[in-house]
């Protein structure tokens, strides 16, 4: 009772709605409501719910009252147009009982932009500028809708409808100028959000949730996790006031952090590969790559990040035996007694790339990606990997097979983020052979 009773007296709820048949059909994805609901969030917004109505005027009435009776501020989007499925200005103004009158400023904003592009005014353009009494303007400087806000009080609460238009561009650029400022004004000081987010992998989703059970209490901090293949964020979050809500992020993602160790590879949003990158510049080391089953994987994925020159030396990607042969040096013996996905070739890969290349560091990949290929010794999802660096085994590398799982497209990524994270642990002195998952077949 007494959550209910908080929710319900609470000023910083928002619902969403978003209005047009081309949405609700699902012609249209419904980017509008997560961008909202997102920076609305970040702001100390509960968001409430999210509906989404096609473009008849009994729907939307329903819509409107069903959000102005959940939440204290409703933002809308679409259905602000010059054409007759466009309806929500009638609407909002039949659910605040108000008349719709001519906002003389913005008809002659429009009048302008059809001047500008040297075209004559469609009559009916005239309708976007008829708002609900009492709305204020919330400008639109990409377009001729303008959007605004209202007042729709009722005995009990002031609840306030936002109206902005579908266009995602112009949504975003009046959500941004003007909505978010206002939202952000209208909560004070004295509510913020705060969180941390770590990266992670080699552990999956309920394996981190059993990890870091009992941590966090929950009236202190929220803790959520979000897999994004193939790796699961894990993001620790409290409100209050920004200091009391930065006090107990920093303490619990602390917490969390020393609890998970070496499975967080990053905290914030970065990216594996960035990170091996930013390894590899700190410590002043090269690298380079031998892909069988990757196709390139791993050199596109670093090099998809800036000043990627500056460490990554460049790779073979070495998909027939002969070229495995031929250019990295794989033995013809190696590759008949063990076959190419094996460790022992991802071995020889690792070193020849380190020796053709000259680099620090050289990792390598060969697996059975599918969904042909498998056999009941070596299945699909068999990959190898190997890591040559000084100091690592008799030979200069270390090696191990895993067990993956999933389609072609799953078993390359895994693979490539297999490989970076073995880098990572290299360069962190800490041990390659414990990253990554899948049931381990083997390890040297
Ligand atoms: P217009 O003046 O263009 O008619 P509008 O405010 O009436 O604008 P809609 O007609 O509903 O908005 O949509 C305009 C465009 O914005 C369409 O291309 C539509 O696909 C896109 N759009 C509408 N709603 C959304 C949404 N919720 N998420 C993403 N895109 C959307
Ligand atoms: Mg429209």
């Amino acid at each position: 009772v007494a959550e209910q009773r908080e929710i319900a007296d609470s000023t910083h709820t928002v619902a969403i709605l978003s209005t047009g048949d081309e949405v609700v059909e699902g012609r249209t994805v419904d980017t509008n409501a997560s961008y909202i609901a997102d920076r609305v969030a970040q702001l100390g917004y509960d968001v409430v719910c999210k509906l989404v109505v096609g473009d008849f005027p009994d729907r939307l009435e329903w819509a409107w009252k069903t959000a102005l009776a959940q939440a204290d501020v409703v933002i809308s989007t679409g259905g602000l147009g010059p054409t007759t499925d466009d309806l929500t200005n009638e609407t909002l103004a039949r659910v605040a009982g108000v008349d719709l009158v001519l906002d003389e400023a913005e008809v002659a904003k429009i009048r302008g932009f059809f001047a500008r592009v040297g075209r004559p005014m469609p009559e009916n353009n005239v309708r976007q500028a008829m708002l609900p009494a009492g709305s204020e303007v919330v400008p639109n400087n990409l377009g001729t809708a303008p959007g605004y806000r209202l007042a729709i009080p009722t005995d009990t609460r002031r609840p306030v409808g936002v109206v902005l238009p579908g266009v995602p561009r112009e949504m975003r650029a009046m959500l941004e100028e003007t909505v978010l400022p206002w939202l952000a004004a209208r909560l004070g000081p004295a509510r913020a959000v705060v969180s941390r987010t770590f990266q992670t992998f080699g552990m999956g989703e309920s394996a981190i949730d059993e990890a870091v059970a009992g941590l966090v209490p929950p009236e202190e901090a929220r803790l959520a996790f979000r897999a994004a293949f193939p790796q699961v964020a894990v993001r620790v979050s409290a409100h209050g006031t920004r200091e009391e809500a930065e006090r107990r992020v920093k303490l619990y993602g602390d917490k969390i952090a020393a609890r998970l160790g070496s499975v967080i590879y990053a905290e914030g949003s970065t990216t594996m590969e960035a990170c091996v990158g930013e390894l590899l510049r700190e410590r002043g080391k090269t690298l380079a790559t031998a892909e069988s089953c990757t196709g390139g994987m791993v050199g596109n994925r670093l090099t998809n990040v800036p000043g990627s020159s500056t460490y990554y030396i460049g790779g073979v990607v070495a998909y027939s035996n002969k070229l495995k042969e031929k250019l990295l040096g794989v033995s013809r013996t190696t590759l008949s007694m063990f076959g190419a996905v094996s460790e022992e070739t991802a071995r020889e890969m690792a070193i020849g790339a380190r020796r053709v290349t000259g680099a620090d560091i050289a990792v390598a990949t060969t697996g059975i990606a599918g969904p042909d290929g498998g056999t009941p010794d070596k299945p699909v999802g068999t990959v190898a990997v190997a890591l040559a660096a000084d100091g690592y085994g008799e030979d200069g590398a270390k090696s191990k097979i895993y067990q993956l799982w999933g389609n072609r497209e799953w078993v390359k990524v895994l693979t490539s983020q297999v490989a970076l994270d073995w880098v990572r642990r290299a360069l962190l002195g800490l041990n390659p052979l414990e990253s990554g998952f899948g049931q381990k077949k083997g390890k040297r």
